[in-house]
């Protein structure tokens, strides 16, 4: 994303897109929001049947929620309009189709290091050569360890997955999240497939246990064959730093907050405006004199960004679901304690006046939305409208709480 973006925006610029080819991508990240559609329409304009063809994709209209929280048993937090829908779509067949939008020197490497000075960064790669750069995104997946550069935000409950692939397509606009006794797991549609993930917090139950609930779900679904599901963990963080003025580093390698609303791409997308904003701004030869409270303002935007969207997703579990067992309540305990003692007291306090100005909101207005300019009429209604909160506007908010309790202003 970060290449094709780069060379969309500027092809006046010599780019480097260094990778290993013997480090595949995490090939998870399916669901996407209408964010990375807009993204997409932007940088690879095509058809929606052609993405169908070269990506699987199929349309999504949002998040169906089974059996969360105890106030109703299925619920929707729905793209609005619904005429701006997201995608699902194929995460080893996004690369390959992105890759043609890029314009630059493809060097296979293994990258070491990078470095960065006032003149430049150095990209050292094993083997002992190197490249040098005005500026470097560094987009290397999951750190492979937390150190104290990050910030752990340990009120998300969940950090492992086992997901699967069943070759039976099963139509739906929705990503499916269906709560279970260890967690959720999501069911999202391909044209060819469909994809399978059980997300869960890893120490409330054996891997034996978790497997056993899978093929369990997986049976009352009429799956009857699907791939040896595949283990992935997870870190829960954000980079304190992710920009330190040379290196700007993006996707899972800045950042992750667990696939519950698909927001992943969507922080992607946020952060390569961030990266382009930040190009136009301050030419490149200027990079190295600038001072540092510039740099520490996009650093503090980043991460405020994804505390908000952090405690966004741990709302979701403050209320519970129809399970009650050791998981769901820790799931409570933690977004409890994040919230009240670790979260930014400002941070926490938005929450509250944005669930607040949510429960304002009539569903049935939302519902009737069927345009931009619906949706245009109903935000001047409604004075005071908030800015969203972690990337999600007010009417999200006001759709989850139909299903979601009032947890959080209880507390
Ligand atoms: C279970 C699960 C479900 C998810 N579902 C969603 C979803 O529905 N929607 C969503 O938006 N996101 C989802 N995500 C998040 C998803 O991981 C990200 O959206 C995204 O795919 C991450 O891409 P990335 O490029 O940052 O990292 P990666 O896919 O890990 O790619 C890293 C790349 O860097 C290269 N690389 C790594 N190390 C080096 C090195 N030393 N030298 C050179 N090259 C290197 C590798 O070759 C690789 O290509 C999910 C994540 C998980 C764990």
């Amino acid at each position: 994303m970060a290449a094709a973006h780069l060379t969309r925006h500027f092809p006046e610029v010599d780019l480097l897109h260094i990778f290993d080819p013997a480090i595949p991508p995490i090939g998870v990240g399916e669901g996407t929001t209408p964010g990375f559609r807009i993204w997409l329409d932007e940088i690879a304009p095509v058809e929606f049947e052609s993405l169908q063809r070269q990506c699987l994709a199929t349309r999504k209209c949002g998040v169906q929620f089974e059996n969360w929280g105890s106030v109703k048993p299925v619920f929707r937090h729905d793209f609005v309009p619904p005429a701006a829908n997201g995608l699902h779509i194929s995460a080893s067949r996004v690369i390959p189709f992105l890759q043609g939008y890029v314009r630059a020197e493809l060097v296979t490497g293994h990258v070491t290091e990078v470095v960065s000075s006032d003149s430049g960064a150095e990209v050292r790669m094993a083997g002992g050569s190197s490249a040098s750069a005005d500026l470097v995104v560094d987009a290397r997946g999951f750190p492979p360890l937390l150190t104290d550069d990050h910030l752990r935000l340990s009120w998300v409950p969940t950090n492992s997955a086992l997901v699967t692939r069943c070759p039976q397509p099963r139509e739906s606009p929705w990503t499916r999240a269906v709560a279970r006794p260890h967690g959720w797991i999501f069911v999202i549609p391909l044209t060819d497939s469909t994809a399978y993930g059980y997300i869960h917090g890893g120490e409330h139950a054996s891997t034996g246990e978790i497997e056993a609930d899978f093929h369990e779900f997986l049976a009352s679904e009429q799956v009857e064959s699907f791939a040896e599901p595949r283990a992935i963990r997870y870190p829960n963080f954000v980079c304190r730093r992710p920009f330190d003025g040379r290196v700007f580093r993006i996707g899972n390698a800045a950042s992750f907050v667990e696939p519950l609303e698909a927001s992943s791409l969507a922080v992607v997308r946020i952060q390569l405006e961030l990266v382009e904003f930040w190009l136009r701004r301050y030419p490149l030869m200027a990079l190295g004199r600038l001072e540092q409270h510039v740099v520490s303002t996009l650093n503090d935007r980043i991460r405020d960004l994804i505390l908000e969207l952090s405690l966004f997703i741990g709302w979701h579990y403050a209320s519970g679901s129809i399970y009650d067992t050791p998981f769901w309540r820790s799931a409570r305990a933690r977004f409890r304690q994040g919230l009240l003692e670790l979260v930014p007291k400002e941070i926490g306090t938005r929450l509250v006046e944005q669930l607040q100005h949510a429960s304002r909101l009539p569903l049935e207005r939302i519902r009737a939305i069927r345009s931009a300019a619906d949706l245009d009429r109903l935000v001047a209604q409604f004075q005071e409208f908030p800015r969203p909160f972690g990337g999600i506007s007010p009417i999200g908010f006001a759709q989850l709480r139909e299903g979601l309790s009032d947890a959080v202003e209880a507390e």
